[in-house]
C-alpha cells in the first residue's frame, strides 16, 4: 500500500476534478466491471439521442459497451489504475544531462475529448548524491498521465512534477511536449498538421539561452526521427 501512496502523491490533480483521478483510485477490477456497465447503458442513450439505431446494426449493437472499455481500459486508465511504483537510483557520480526524446504520447483533451497524438522529450540534470530514473519509467510516467482528459498545458506540467519529484536533488527538469489534436483536425477549424508545443522547466533549464536548455533543444535536432520542434 505504501507504493500506491508514493505513486498517488505524484498526481497534481486528484478527486474533484474532471481530469484527476476517480473517487476511490485505484479502482479493482470489480469497481472497473461496475463502472463499464454503467457506462456502456448512458452511451446507449447517448447513441439514442443522437438518432443512431445501432441495436439493429450488427456492427454497431456493441458498441456502447466497446466505448466503454475503451475509456476505462485505455484512453481514461490512468484516472482508474495506478501507475507502477517507481524506483530512482543513486547516480553513482554521474552529473550530466539524462534525455530521453520521442516518448509516444496518446492522450484526450479535455475540453472535446478528442485524441492527442505526440511525443514527450524529458530532459533532467543528476545533482549530487541525486537520483536517476530507469528509462522506461519515464514512458510509463507518461503513458500514466496521457491516458486521462487533459488540456496539452496541464499534461506537461504534470509530468514535470512527476519526473521532478522522482528524481530527487535534481538540478533542472525540462519537459517539451509535440502533439496534434483531433478537435484542430477533424472538427471546428479542420486544420489538418498544425501542432501545439508546451515546455515546462525547472532549475538550470529555467531560463532562455543558458547551457543547459540549448543542450536539451540542440539533442532533439539530432537524427530525431522527423520529428521537429
Ligand atoms: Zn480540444
Amino acid at each position: 500500500m505504501a507504493e500506491n501512496k508514493k505513486t498517488y502523491d505524484l498526481e497534481c490533480v486528484q478527486e474533484g476534478f474532471a481530469n484527476g483521478v476517480a473517487p476511490s483510485f485505484p479502482l479493482s477490477d470489480k469497481q472497473k466491471e461496475k463502472m463499464i456497465d454503467k457506462a456502456e447503458k448512458a452511451y446507449g442513450k447517448f447513441l439514442d439521442a443522437l438518432g443512431c439505431d445501432w441495436r439493429n446494426d450488427p456492427n454497431s449493437n456493441d458498441t456502447p459497451r466497446r466505448v466503454a472499455k475503451a475509456y476505462v481500459n485505455d484512453l481514461w486508465a490512468g484516472r482508474y489504475t495506478a501507475m507502477t511504483p517507481i524506483t530512482s537510483f543513486p547516480s553513482d557520480g554521474y552529473d550530466g544531462i539524462v534525455i530521453e526524446r520521442n516518448i509516444p504520447l496518446t492522450s484526450m483533451c479535455s475540453h472535446h475529448h478528442q485524441t492527442i497524438g505526440g511525443v514527450v522529450h524529458i530532459g533532467y540534470i543528476v545533482g549530487q548524491e541525486g537520483s536517476v530514473i530507469g528509462l522506461s519509467k519515464l514512458n510509463r510516467i507518461v503513458e500514466h498521465f496521457g491516458r486521462r482528459g487533459a488540456i496539452q498545458e496541464q499534461l506537461t506540467a504534470a509530468i514535470h512534477q512527476a519526473v521532478d519529484k522522482i528524481c530527487e536533488n535534481n538540478l533542472g527538469v525540462i519537459i517539451t511536449v509535440v502533439a496534434t489534436h483531433n478537435c484542430v483536425s477533424c472538427r471546428g477549424v479542420k486544420h489538418k498538421g498544425a501542432a501545439m508545443v508546451t515546455t515546462k522547466a525547472s532549475g538550470v533549464f529555467r531560463h532562455n539561452g543558458n547551457d543547459a536548455r540549448q543542450e536539451f533543444f540542440n539533442s532533439l535536432k539530432i537524427n530525431n526521427g522527423g520529428h521537429q520542434i
